[in-house]
């Protein structure tokens, strides 16, 4: 059997797919050059705030920048602490460190990745101003518990939900709201390999709060409600029309993706679940998953061989992350803290290829890799 063509993210079988409705939207806005502020905009604002439920939606040049503008919106004092997950990309926690707020790096629970109300309510203290949550890999913090707790010191919660899109949470009365929309702000990227990805760089900021949906609007606008009159420091953040035309279309298929996604999870689950030295990806009860990435957890004495072996057969795998950030040359700060979860979390954690293309066909022959690697 030839080899085949496995992708980590397959972005082109998913474009030729989606080609005849994503290139009429493209048309549309090249034939209307309203490319900054044009009707696309508005349009899927709404269709996602649609989607999200009565949550207001403003968009903006990244996920990177829907964080900042988040801690902008808040007006946070001059040295706030923010409680966020080492073990998680970059970005949850450069936007702290470079607003001058201070970042304090929390472990996470070996089995979801995720931070946990337990964790998090001893990292708190009278100057502690917010918590950012990540719902890593595309399942939900446990929110409920981490809001009581936030309530109870009086924090904001900033839900970095930049890699589960359209994942549900389940409260414990049964009550089902979508990832990003539980906390008092939801930040999302749209860079092309996420759940919902456009054709560049893209994001959004998700709020129920009008003054704050206001507030972050304006910041994303140099300050600006009314034009030259600047009420705030602000950015310049924006979705162009472009990417909006293509995310109005992709919207309409990400419950779809998702499923995709799952269906690949639950192949991938069945195929390597009778392997010891791997660990399959652990689904809490309160939250569906949507698998932005696949992440075994591998005994770390096989983690690098099995990566190679697995590179040798044409698999790409990836490590997210080899370094939790408490561990980063840039945060050389937090050189002696020990967050003993994060630290070996990097040295097991391997995704494997995930996306909405994958193939039977690809999926055996990925899982077969695996398994003859470890029953040669
Ligand atoms: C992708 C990502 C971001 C940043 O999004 P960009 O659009 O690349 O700026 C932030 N946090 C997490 C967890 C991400 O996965």
């Amino acid at each position: 059997m030839s080899t085949p063509d496995i992708r980590m993210v397959d972005l082109h079988r998913q474009y030729q797919r989606l080609k005849p409705q994503i290139d009429a939207a493209m048309a549309e806005v090249l034939s209307a050059t309203t490319f900054i502020k044009g009707p696309q905009v508005t349009r899927f604002e709404q269709n996602l705030a649609t989607y999200f439920g009565r949550t207001e939606v403003v968009s903006c040049g990244n996920g990177t920048d829907a964080l900042q503008l988040a801690l902008m919106a808040l007006r946070l004092p001059a040295g706030a602490e923010i409680i966020v997950p080492s073990f998680t990309f970059v970005a949850s926690a450069e936007v702290i460190a470079l607003l001058g707020f201070t970042p304090v790096f929390a472990d996470c629970n070996a089995d979801t990745f995720n931070l946990t109300a337990d964790i998090v309510e001893p990292l708190i203290n009278t100057k502690t101003a917010a918590i950012i949550p990540v719902h890593l890999f595309g399942q939900c913090v446990d929110m409920e518990p981490l809001m009581a707790l936030a309530e109870k010191h009086g924090l904001w919660v900033i839900e970095d939900n930049c890699q589960a899109i359209g994942a549900n949470y389940i409260d414990s009365t049964g009550h089902k709201k979508k990832a990003g929309t539980i906390g008092h702000i939801g930040c999302t990227s749209f860079f092309p390999s996420k759940n919902l990805g456009c054709f560049g760089d893209g994001g959004a900021v998700f709020t129920s709060d009008p003054v704050l949906a206001k507030r972050i609007r304006a910041i994303a606008n140099h300050g600006m409600e009314q034009r030259y009159y600047h009420n705030a420091i602000g950015i310049n953040s924006r979705l162009d029309s472009l990417q909006a035309a293509v995310l109005d279309v992709k919207l309409t298929q990400l419950d779809d993706f998702n499923a995709r996604r799952r269906t690949a999870a639950t192949f991938y689950n069945k195929a390597l679940s009778g392997i010891d030295a791997i660990q399959t990806p652990v689904q809490h009860t309160k939250s569906t998953h949507v698998y932005h990435q696949y992440t075994l957890k591998v005994e770390p004495v096989f983690r690098d061989e099995l990566r190679q072996h697995l590179t040798k057969t044409g698999i790409p795998s990836m490590i997210y992350y080899p370094v939790p950030l408490h561990r980063q040359a840039a945060y050389v700060q937090y050189a002696n803290q020990r967050l003993p979860i994060s630290e070996q979390l990097s040295d097991s954690v391997l995704s494997l290829p995930m996306h909405t293309e994958l193939t039977t066909i690809e999926l055996a022959y990925i899982a077969d890799a695996i398994t003859a690697f470890f029953r040669p």
